[in-house]
């Protein structure tokens, strides 16, 4: 089947053409982001593959339908980027990658909070100058901590395990219970309760009206003063002009975010020689207790073969008229 791709980088070119050794689809790259604008380089194309920062809104798909597209393969598990609703009113199916290696995502999550909280990013940067001075680099104890995972499912069930063993107290909020959680010793908490709580604060749900700047002026208020926010799952669920003014009155005691609200004009591309408009990017980067990271959570080599492998098993069911094992329903 004829796949159109988009957002591609070399290394999406590399696995995905390394996957598609045995089902042989043709695929057909393009660097540039899905847009109303460049949908028209997909015609012909019953398939499309898009990344989280594509704009798959009504408009695009209807020139995405028109063009002859019927399937929309997003290499991503969040879905926020797509309108499901005008997809399903064209008839087009869409499909994303659900299991791909939560660890990934975990992992690297766990990796911003160790960076963050004893200062590591500074320490890489002062001894390279050849300062050695400590001044200015303590951290806390995580062990004994109490730590909020805000979405247990996959990523935040990792997450809370591997601070398990860190010897934190890990309290959930969830709007459903994952019998996981519980067994690992997690402790379900309404969300305002966990906030009040946790001097550490991690976000693993998926962006949606109802989770659109769960973390606001007030919720970082209720924070622990000098909590630790870790941000790998969407950028919107933060509103980051207010997490701003609590870093600069050090209620936020700092923030290491891989996502960012308006990431999409940013994020995947090289801007070093560039003039960069975005004041809230800039002003977050001007803190020393700010990490930000460009949407790499998820950029290990098992999770990007699996990303890869899963999008074509997707197509090819497609093909055949097989039911879609990763289907999005609009209920998902
Ligand atoms: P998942 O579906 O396994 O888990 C999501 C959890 O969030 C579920 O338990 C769900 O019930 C919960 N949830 C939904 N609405 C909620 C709400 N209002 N309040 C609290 N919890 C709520 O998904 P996952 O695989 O663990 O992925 C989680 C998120 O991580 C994705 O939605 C995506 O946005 C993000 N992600 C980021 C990267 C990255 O590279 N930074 C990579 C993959 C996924």
């Amino acid at each position: 089947m004829k796949l159109a791709v988009f957002s591609t980088r070399k290394y999406d070119r590399d696995l995905l053409n390394e996957a598609n050794a045995a089902p042989g689809h043709e695929i057909v790259f393009f660097d540039v982001r899905l847009t109303r604008a460049t949908a028209a380089l997909a015609s012909g194309c019953p398939a499309v593959c898009v990344f989280v920062n594509d704009s798959v809104d009504a408009a695009t798909l209807a020139a995405l339908h028109a063009g002859g597209t019927r399937l929309v393969a997003t290499r991503s598990t969040g879905f926020n980027h797509i309108d499901l609703a005008a997809a399903a009113r064209l008839g087009m199916k869409v499909v994303r990658v659900t299991n791909y290696s939560p660890h990934s995502v975990a992992e690297f999550g766990v990796g911003l909070l160790l960076a963050l909280n004893r200062k590591i990013h500074r320490a890489y940067n002062r001894t390279r100058d050849g300062n050695f001075e400590l001044d200015g680099l303590m951290g806390f104890d995580l062990h004994g901590r109490t730590v909020g995972v805000v979405g247990t499912g996959k990523i935040g069930c990792v997450f809370a395990r591997i601070m398990r063993g860190f010897g934190c107290t890990v309290l959930g909020a969830d709007v459903q219970v994952n019998p996981e959680f519980t067994a690992l010793g997690g402790e379900y908490r309404p969300l305002p309760e966990v906030v009040a709580a946790s001097e550490v604060l991690s976000l693993h749900c998926p962006l949606t009206p109802a989770t659109r700047h769960m973390v606001n002026a007030q919720s970082l208020a209720a924070m622990p003063r000098g909590a630790l926010l870790i941000n790998t799952s969407r950028g919107g669920l933060v509103d980051t002009e207010a997490a701003i003014e609590a870093l600069k009155t050090g209620q936020l005691g700092g923030l290491a975010i891989d996502v960012y609200e308006q990431e999409a004009d940013l994020f995947f591309q090289d801007l070093s020689a560039s003039i960069i408009t975005d004041d809230v990017i800039q002003r977050l980067v001007s803190f020393p207790n700010v990490i930000v990271t460009g949407h790499q959570a998820f950029f290990t080599r098992e999770a990007v073969g699996t990303i890869m492998a899963t999008t074509l098993i997707s197509v090819s069911q497609f093909e055949r008229g097989e039911p879609l094992a990763n289907e999005i329903s609009i209920k998902s």
